[in-house]
């Protein structure tokens, strides 16, 4: 009987032992060393909010794998074998490292303490801190995220982002703009268009010096240690690439995994799907192509908006909301049939409208919020 080991139980690696069991390989391990059984990283923020507890987001060993808890620290790919921090050994038939990323260490010197979002630790970490003023460098989701759990803690928050402004990918001017406003509705001041070099106990901030207790870091990932120049370098050695979301992370694995069974790899999705999250505020945007056109509407006071993009013959090719509760599923399969706006019941493409991660008596999706 072949051994599989699969080095990495994230979404990636998770997905491919669950596709190797499905296609019928021999023994398969999974081997983790952040939890005992995989996570969900998009709920980590729960976690760190103290919304959830870590059994919450566990997301269960796949029937038929066999789980093994720690860390890979040395391996042979000539020998077939990898060795556990524990000093375990497991010998091996295919290698499928899986190890995804980790967060990217702010760059400059650091003479604060620093905070980050990405693994197990890092929501304990935060589940059990308290800070009275603190600071979050980083304009991503994973930002917006840091920043929101400052305000949940009472903070004095600072949101420091290099972008002029918020979102400037997924969002026009105007959205942007009415998002920002919103975000200093919920009492933090964002500093726009500024990119810091060093973090201290004072920053530089325009406006002022700011004194703060701690900062948050969310500037991006780095690999977790799998160096390109050992993809296809010995047989029986694999690697699941780079995925920067979930679902894509899911699919990497699971293709890596029919392919070792010699079943037909899936195909990339016909529709792109992007989904953020900002204090109460969500942007969706699913994508089937580059419109040639598009149109919508924006309540600025209220930060939500629509937008729906054609191609040359009026079909329905993006769609972008922000503060409406897309029914994706419902919305893919308009772009997916190509249909345009005359042949669309509207009505069955929303959900109800948005909470937020904050305590429940600070929830502000159907109230108006206080000014700044
Ligand atoms: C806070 C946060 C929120 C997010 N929210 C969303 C979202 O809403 N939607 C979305 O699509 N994406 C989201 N993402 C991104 C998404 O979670 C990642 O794209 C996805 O988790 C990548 O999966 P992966 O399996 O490739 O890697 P990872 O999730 O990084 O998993 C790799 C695993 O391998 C382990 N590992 C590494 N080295 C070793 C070793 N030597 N031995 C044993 N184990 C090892 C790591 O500890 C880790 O558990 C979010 C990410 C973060 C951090």
């Amino acid at each position: 009987m072949e051994a599989f080991v699969v080095i990495g139980n994230g979404a990636a690696g998770r997905s491919a032992a669950e596709e190797l069991v499905r296609g019928g390989a021999g023994r398969v391990v999974l081997i983790g060393r952040e939890h005992p059984v995989p996570i969900s990283r998009p709920g980590l923020m729960y976690r760190a909010m103290g919304a959830m507890r870590i059994t919450d987001l566990e997301l269960g060993v796949p029937a038929g794998v066999e789980a093994v808890f720690g860390e890979v620290v040395a391996w042979s790919p000539v020998q077939r074998w990898v060795e556990l921090a524990s000093g375990r050994r497991l010998a091996f038939d295919h290698v499928i490292w899986a190890v995804g990323a980790v967060a990217r260490r702010f760059p400059g010197p650091v003479t604060v303490p620093v905070m980050h979002l990405q693994s197990l630790g890092d929501a304990e970490a935060l589940a059990g801190a308290e800070v009275r003023r603190w600071a979050v460098v980083g304009g991503g989701l994973v930002g917006a995220e840091l920043a929101e759990w400052g305000r949940g803690r009472g903070a004095e928050t600072h949101w420091v982002v290099r972008e002029e402004r918020l979102w400037e990918r997924w969002l026009r001017r105007e959205e942007s703009v009415a998002l920002e406003k919103r975000v200093a509705r919920h009492g933090v001041r964002l500093h726009l268009g500024v990119e810091l070099d060093a973090l201290a106990p004072v920053l530089p901030l325009p406006g002022g010096e700011v004194a703060v207790d701690a900062v948050g870091v969310a500037i991006g990932v780095a690999p977790a240690g799998w160096p390109g120049e050992w993809a296809g370098a010995w047989p029986g050695v694999h690697a699941v690439g780079d995925a920067a979301s979930w679902d894509g992370a899911m699919r990497a694995g699971r293709n890596v995994a029919l392919r070792l069974t010699g079943r037909p790899e899936l195909p990339e999705p016909v529709v792109r799907e992007e989904r953020l999250r900002c204090f109460d505020r969500a942007v969706t945007v699913l994508e089937r192509a580059q419109p040639v056109a598009e149109w919508g509407w924006l309540d600025a006071a209220q930060a939500r908006s629509l937008r729906v993009g054609t191609d040359a013959a009026g079909r329905w090719v993006r769609v972008t909301a922000m503060g409406w509760k897309l029914r994706a599923n419902r919305v893919a399969e308009v772009l997916q049939q190509g249909l345009s706006s005359d042949q669309i019941p509207v009505h069955p493409l929303f959900n109800e409208p948005e909470g937020t991660r904050l305590p429940v008596d600070a929830w502000s999706q159907l109230q108006p919020l206080p000014a700044p």
